[in-house]
């Protein structure tokens, strides 16, 4: 696939070309690409001013917003490299990151600056902060405040006089005056980038080799470590994308993923900037601001998890014509349970929900479904197909001992190709460990078919030991999921002094729907083997789920508190 060294070369050469074209739509407002290109200028030398250096680390804690963008941008034109962060995340998680990434720099909602925030970076290298205004998805204030002037003075003191004052930054070189915690209040990021408009440092463009982001996973197991995303990476996924979608000239891309996330970073922003698309942000994933965000933006391209479209569809408001607009709709980043494929289908008004697999290792997808194509269903598990590999991509399936395994046997997914990451930040070890000669071990179990489709069974670690037989989770959950009555489900194992594991099912019901636990149990053990159906079933209203709506079994496992 034909790509330039970044999007930031494909991002300059549009906002040059065509400067009034929308590169971002919020809410009721825009920025053009022109507007953009000004005020990720403005904020790389309001940073390289204070101190931000090439090849320094900033890190960007924010929902998806405008400021966002420019920041990322920012950070790219002043040579440096983005450290996305969850906004959910607590005080520890965020001081680990950003110790650990050697962040210099960081951006946030002005609340998170003076709840969480200003706390975690202290003692961290962390000396130069920016916040963002915000916008109150409970109260719905008006999400323009984002992308306007900042707050006024008056209302910013009140809101600083509340809080106690942490001093943070004071690490090694105390006495900086550029110190986040100098600052009582440290610059809104569209102020700063006003401010400081002109033209950008004199910073080489990135080349394909350098990182772009330092991209936090938690892994199988220990403490999140950050893998790194080049340039090179980015652009090439981005490129590859646009030619497996095929979207017409000036479409507009929902961005249904978080930005934060690798999904929503690559195949939603970094996909739509390289091709001078616009890219419609909502905040944050509530699904009734996301219909109302589909119907005023008229979205041609989208990805996020199953979850996310059968919460939309879950709405009482939701209507096929809702989804008219629409091109290509992909899952991604999650299983997919071909249940959900079809029900999609029948209450979108016939649209086919497209799989797509990826990790953050792989900077987002390395196998998907071509437009115009439909993934076949395996007849023996009835796993859907995840996709092919794109062009200059190889996937091997590999046993215990590294060897390949024929075509339908399951082993270790493992992915060469420019999109895979050349490791983790600081970790030689876990780098070279998952990384062999530049091929990922995925950590997931997977097989091919004859005809190139990848299938994914499920993560190694999720494995479940009944008796000595394997279970693998999702094809009870792909069962469950056939069930009318049947939202979500997540199957565990759950320890059993007979069976040493026992299959075990959380299960929420669609609005209105009614089953209890023994119907479901005599539903699964219909259509599994004796040793997979589950053993207990339990309700809940809701099943807990990551940031970006991936349903979390490992919280299942260890039920908290
Ligand atoms: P974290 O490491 O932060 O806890 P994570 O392990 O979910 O999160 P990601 O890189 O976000 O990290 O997710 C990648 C994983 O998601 C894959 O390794 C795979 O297990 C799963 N996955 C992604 N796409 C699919 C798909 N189409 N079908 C099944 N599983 C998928």
């Amino acid at each position: 696939v034909e790509h330039p060294p970044s999007i930031l070369h494909s991002f300059l050469a549009t906002a040059e070309r065509d400067p009034a074209h929308p590169a971002l739509a919020y809410f009721d407002g825009t920025v053009s690409y022109g507007e953009l290109d000004a005020l990720s200028d403005g904020l790389a030398a309001y940073l390289a001013g204070r101190g931000f250096a090439p090849g320094d680390r900033l890190a960007i804690m924010l929902q998806n917003v405008p400021q966002f963008v420019i920041a990322l941008l920012a950070a790219w034109k002043a040579g440096g490299s983005v450290v996305p962060v969850n906004p959910m995340y607590k005080e520890q998680e965020l001081a680990h990151i950003l110790t650990d990434s050697g962040a210099v720099a960081i951006v946030c909602s002005r609340s998170a600056w003076h709840g969480r925030v200003r706390a975690a970076a202290a003692g961290t290298p962390v000396r130069i902060a920016l916040t963002a205004n915000e916008f109150d998805l409970q109260t719905r204030n008006d999400p323009r405040v984002l992308i306007a002037e900042p707050p006024p003075a008056e209302k910013a003191e009140k809101a600083e006089k509340a809080e106690k004052p942490v001093e943070p930054g004071a690490t090694g070189d105390a006495g900086k005056s550029q110190q986040a915690g100098a600052e009582a209040a440290p610059e809104d990021i569209l102020a700063a980038a006003r401010a400081a408009a002109g033209p950008r440092p004199d910073v080489a463009l990135p080349r394909a080799a350098d990182p772009a982001l330092i991209s936090y996973t938690s892994g199988t197991t220990g403490r999140p470590k950050g893998a790194i995303n080049t340039h090179g990476n980015i652009s090439y996924n981005a490129h590859r994308q646009l030619r497996f979608q095929a979207l017409p000239a000036g479409s507009v891309v929902f961005a249904l993923a978080p930005l934060f996330h690798i999904t929503g970073m690559v195949c939603e922003l970094a996909t739509a900037l390289s091709a001078g698309h616009t890219v419609a942000l909502a905040y944050r994933f509530e699904p009734g601001v996301v219909l109302d965000a589909f119907r005023e933006h008229r979205p041609v391209y989208t990805v996020g998890p199953a979850t996310a479209f059968m919460a939309l569809l879950a709405r009482p408001d939701a209507t096929a014509d809702d989804f008219a607009s629409f091109r290509v709709i992909s899952s991604g980043g999650a299983p997919l349970p071909p249940a959900v494929v079809e029900s999609f289908r029948i209450r979108s008004g016939g649209h086919y929900l497209a799989n797509g697999y990826g990790l953050t290792e792989c900077t987002a997808p390395c196998a998907s479904v071509p437009i115009g194509r439909e993934a076949p269903v395996d007849p023996t598990s009835g796993t859907l197909a995840v996709g092919v590999p794109g062009p200059a991509t190889m996937i091997r399936i590999l046993d215990d001992s590294g060897a390949e395994v024929p075509f339908g046997e399951s082993g270790e997914i493992a992915v060469r190709g420019p999109m895979v990451v050349p490791g983790y930040w600081n970790r030689p070890e876990e780098s070279a460990a998952a990384l062999p000669g530049g091929e990922l071990l995925t950590g997931d179990i997977g097989f091919m078919d004859e005809d190139g489709w990848l299938y994914v069974v499920d993560r190694k670690k999720d494995m479940i030991n009944a008796s000595g037989f394997k279970v693998w989770p999702r094809e009870v959950e792909d069962v469950l999921y056939t069930h009318p009555a049947v939202r979500e489900a997540a199957v565990v194992g759950v320890p059993d002094s007979y069976r040493g594991e026992s299959v075990k099912a959380y299960v929420s019901l669609r609005p209105g729907a009614s089953a209890d636990p023994a119907e479901l149990i005599a539903y699964c053990k219909e259509r599994l083997a004796a040793y997979k159906y589950p053993r207990q079933v339990e309700m809940l209203g809701d099943l807990p789920k990551t940031a970006t709506g991936k349903i979390l079994r490992r919280e299942l496992k260890t039920p908290a508190g």
